[in-house]
């Protein structure tokens, strides 16, 4: 098998939106076009992503909806549910906390970790621990995802710390670029350079205008 790039899942993750909407609309079947245009690919684009993992359609028929859905759902890991860890409680971690679209697609956030006192909570649906307890808890809970939400000078350190328990995948929040490694898997989100990336480009579009 062709190893999968980043972007790829992405897409997949794409595709398996649009085809839960179309279930909801009572499709049965559905072509790679109809995916194409969810996903902003071209509809040879969706064959080729899906021939990666050895899923064929048929010319006239397409794809079965839920045979589809239940492919792309393992392949993606949503087959269950994926417990995460989340260390920083300041602005964007509480966000992220309360956020009730992540249970609703089968991931859900177990414990907030943070060196602030004042910020724990033990006794809470999702309880706000001392950053000291968070190797034990996360050998103990066997837990392989991490969130980083600490501030920019904080995050490396934490990053460490998170390896060296075990963690595998880490979505970060600081706003400094965290480099992945051979054992551990890292998407960076920077919240504000991607409205500086789109800010640019609607400047560069009335200037390009204005000419
Ligand atoms: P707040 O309004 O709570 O200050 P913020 O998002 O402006 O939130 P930040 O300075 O970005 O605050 O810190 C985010 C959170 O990360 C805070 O709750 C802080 O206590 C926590 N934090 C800072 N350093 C660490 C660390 N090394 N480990 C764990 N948590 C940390």
């Amino acid at each position: 098998m062709n190893m999968p790039n980043r972007t790829c899942i992405m897409r997949l993750s794409r595709y398996r939106n649009a085809i839960i909407r179309l279930k909801a609309l009572n499709f049965v079947r559905v072509f790679s076009d109809n995916l194409a245009d969810a996903a902003s690919v071209t509809a040879a684009q969706v064959r080729k992503d899906f021939s990666i993992f050895g899923i064929a359609g048929h010319r006239r028929g397409g794809y079965q909806v839920d045979d589809l859905l239940s492919k792309l759902s393992k392949i993606l890991g949503k087959d269950q549910i994926q417990e995460i860890i989340l260390v920083g409680v300041g602005n964007i971690g509480k966000a992220l906390l309360h956020y009730p679209g992540f249970e609703k697609s089968g991931i859900r956030i177990v414990v907030g970790f943070d060196i602030d006192p004042t910020k724990h909570i033990a006794d809470t649906n999702i309880p706000i621990l001392p950053l000291e307890k968070m190797h034990d808890y996360i050998l103990t809970n066997n837990i392989k995802l991490g969130i980083i939400a600490v501030p920019d000078y904080a995050a490396q350190q934490v990053l460490e710390m998170m390896k060296s328990a075990g963690i595998k995948g880490v979505l970060n929040f600081a706003p400094i670029c965290l480099r992945e490694s051979a054992d551990c898997v890292i998407n960076n989100v920077n919240l504000v350079t991607e409205l500086e990336n789109i800010i640019y480009f609607i400047k560069a579009g009335d200037n390009a205008r204005s000419k």
